[in-house]
């Protein structure tokens, strides 16, 4: 089943090289590459290893932007074979495609998964070219990705590959069944917790306040991750409320986390005092170097949920 999508892929590239017409392969037209962003709706994607990464990276703000008409689309660059405890395989993979769909549909974000297996990641040609075609396809404004210094070398190997294809997305005569794009998305990463080389950054925090329900609600539809492999890594499954009411409000717990100070600070640089101080959850992102470089009032056009 999992093929399904490598196929449609395929199909889709296809479909976008015959609309951009005979001849045009190489060399798209500037109107095709433009015209999604023409009626001032935003186009987000962002990339995680797993299909449950993405949207704790960015759950949230993906609700917002879906919230306000933008197009969000969810990437996991693996199939998610390997995240389970007694289950695995092609049986795992269609359990969790199914749970990340289901996660997308209760907020409104698109979400595709690629057939690589989870654990083996590498950041091979093969797999960029996968992610310089999903960056143009969905004809990106902004890109999301984990920074590549994660304890997880699939999550490192995605924050790679993304990096990687942040410059070759505007090369017309690499991956050339897609056609490229004509500007340079922003790329930012993900929140993350690792110190080394350098701790993240928070150059954008976002207020999740309003949705944070509805990012637990996301998280909740992967039930093979949040309720039970997730828990029995962390030896807590005794711990996980049966009921599923009960266990959202358990997941709710566990996940809304506060916002750190370094966030603390975002909040207020974007919020003014008074309202960042008050802020209970967050989403942040730290700019890549690579890939157009915002300066503030783009980060506020890419960022519509901010005060104005
Ligand atoms: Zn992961």
């Amino acid at each position: 089943m999992w093929k399904v999508t490598t196929f449609t892929i395929g199909l889709l590239a296809a479909l976008e090289v015959s609309l951009a017409g005979v001849g045009a392969r190489q060399e798209p037209s500037p109107e095709r590459v433009r015209q999604p962003s023409a009626d001032g709706k935003l186009n987000i994607i962002a990339f995680g290893a797993h299909p449950d990464d993405c949207d704790q990276g960015a759950g949230g703000v993906a609700t917002l932007y879906a919230a306000l008409g933008h197009r969000v689309r969810f990437v996991s660059v693996t199939n998610g074979d390997a995240g389970h405890q007694t289950e695995g395989g092609g049986a795992l993979a269609a359990r969790r495609r199914a749970e990340s769909h289901e996660a997308g549909r209760r907020v409104g974000v698109d979400y595709v998964v690629l057939d690589n297996h989870d654990g083996q990641l590498l950041p091979t040609v093969e797999v960029r070219e996968q992610i310089i075609r999903q960056i143009r396809l969905w004809n990106a404004d902004l890109v999301l990705a984990p920074r590549p210094n994660d304890y997880h070398p699939d999550h490192r190997y995605t924050g790679v590959l993304v990096q990687d294809a942040a410059y070759m997305v505007v090369v017309p005569n690499l991956t050339s069944d897609t056609p490229a794009l004509r500007k340079n998305p922003v790329f930012m990463y993900f929140q993350d917790r690792f110190q080394s080389p350098q701790p993240f950054r928070p150059d954008v925090a976002v207020s999740l306040d309003q949705v944070i329900d509805k990012k637990i609600d996301m998280l909740d539809a992967h039930v093979s991750q949040m309720y039970e492999w997730l828990p029995w890594v962390d030896g807590i499954l005794d711990k996980v409320p049966k009921d599923p009411a009960t266990r959202k409000q358990w997941l709710k717990q566990t996940r809304a986390v506060a916002p750190t100070p370094a966030v603390r600070a975002a909040l207020v640089k974007w919020y003014g005092a008074q309202q960042g101080n008050a802020v209970k959850y967050a989403e942040a992102f730290q700019i890549c170097e690579y890939g157009a470089q915002p300066d503030e009032s783009m980060i506020r056009k890419l960022f519509p949920m901010l005060p104005k």
